[in-house]
């Protein structure tokens, strides 16, 4: 085994991912299939082949094996080709240009995901040139269509080419690691075994149409107001999983917070940072509320949306029992848009174990810890079948750089990109290694 020339690879990364910013994979539409012709392009230069599964409407997945000799289940690295939209008149730079500038790659899916994308690429890449004999596969899988639910996407390959989510384990995005966490220096690397079940509703109040001169307690906007107050004032408890467990222990441990953080001390933490409490507790944002057509006229109709998101062992129907509950008006009904599920993988057992002595060797002093990711992923699939899937992108971030995540100026620094390319290549390494 040759040694890794990290300065060239690194210029490598930089390179890729500049090109591969600026096919303008947005989704909506997606049109995922210049991004996945491009992918294969990178691999075929290394001898590597990979397949396409075309899902139709210009929408395209593909999978690339290196493989094992022994039988095992591979271990996949998971990473999505689409991109969010960008709201260009905010960046500073052109958001598809690919710039880099400042040590940084800029453009939109720098962080979600085409970053962690040609980190894994490169694992791959790496573990060909080294020429040795793998007993375990490695697979790089790059689906279309995760940020619209994955329809097109992991869903659709789970219903037509299941043998392609076979894995013993899944790396994918879900957590990043942290500088700065909670104002404190210690780099922090977090792995997700687990994610909050997205459970997306509408509410609909009806009640009858009038005269706005003559107002009326039982129309349907009053009635969807008052709705509204009540969620808004309900008080969820907090609630710490085992998963959380291991979050706040593994920070008390490092000094990151002050031992034996309980629920009633979450609330201060969660003022620091508002997504440990949203990892903490059922959430519901209120993201739309629609009636009316004119200032004298009272609508028959109004309807709001909320985006909830359960801690996963909370029942979806127990937590509509109990919105139910809460709203306390049987006329106010309650559909559900969207559900979905995400079981839990386990916080321990060899993969763990590697990324917790990759992660320390290569960043002196530095800390793993588990966490549940507020958002979900293309993981839930995995784990529905029993897979293990973990979201774990080993890149360190201050939180200026986690807020370009779905916003503006969306950067990686080179520097991230080296450390994350670094962390994937050995743990690809350990676990698929001779
Ligand atoms: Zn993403």
């Amino acid at each position: 085994m040759t040694a890794v020339d990290w300065e060239a690879v690194t210029g490598e990364a930089v390179d890729i991912l500049s090109q591969y910013v600026r096919i303008q994979s947005v989704n909506p539409p997606g049109d995922e299939t210049s991004a996945a012709r491009f992918l294969a392009d990178v691999l075929a230069r290394d001898g590597i082949e990979s397949t396409t599964y075309d899902a139709g409407n210009n929408r395209v997945n593909l999978a690339a094996t290196l493989p094992g000799r022994d039988g095992l289940k591979p271990l996949t690295l998971l990473n999505h080709t689409d991109v969010v939209p960008v709201q260009e008149e905010y960046w500073s730079v052109e958001p598809f240009s690919g710039m880099v500038r400042d040590g940084q790659v800029w453009g939109r899916g720098a962080l979600d995901m085409k970053g962690m994308g040609v980190m894994e690429l490169l694992a791959m890449l790496l573990l060909k040139r080294q020429g040795i004999p793998l007993k375990r596969p490695l697979v790089f899988l790059a689906v279309a269509d995760e940020e619209a639910g994955g329809a097109w996407g992991i869903e659709w390959l789970d219903q037509h080419h299941r043998e392609v989510l076979d894995a013993e384990w899944v790396i994918n995005e879900g957590s990043y690691g942290f500088l700065d966490l909670l104002g404190q220096d210690r780099p922090v690397f977090a792995f997700c075994p687990a994610e909050k079940t997205p459970l997306w509703l509408t509410l609909r109040a009806r009640g009858p149409a009038g005269h706005g001169s003559v107002p009326r307690r039982d129309s349907a906007p009053v009635k969807l107001t008052r709705a509204l107050a009540r969620i808004n004032d309900w008080q969820r408890e907090t609630r710490i999983l085992p998963v959380m467990e291991g979050f706040f222990s593994g920070l008390e441990r490092n000094g990151i917070l002050p031992s034996s953080t309980g629920p009633r001390d979450v609330p201060a933490v969660a003022a620091k940072n508002p997504s440990i409490g949203a990892m903490t507790s059922d959430t519901i944002s209120l993201t739309t509320s629609t009636y009316g057509v004119k200032i004298n006229v009272i609508p028959a109709l109004a309807e709001a949306t909320l985006d909830c998101r359960l801690l996963p062992d909370r029942e979806p129907d127990e937590f509509i029992a109990e919105l139910r509950r809460v709203i306390d008006d049987e006329s106010v009904e309650i559909e559900t848009i969207f559900v979905s599920p995400s079981g839990l993988s386990d916080m321990e057992g060899e993969l763990v174990a590697s990324m917790r002595s990759v992660t320390r060797e290569l960043v002196e002093d530095s800390v793993l810890v588990p966490l549940i990711s507020p958002g979900f992923t293309d993981s839930r699939t995995f784990r529905r079948r029993g897979i293990a899937a973990y979201g774990f992108v080993p890149a360190l971030l201050r939180p200026e750089e986690l807020a370009t995540f779905h916003g503006h100026d969306e950067r990686i620094s080179i520097e991230n990109l080296k450390l994350g390319t670094q962390v994937l290549y050995e743990l690809a390494l350990r676990l698929c290694g001779p």
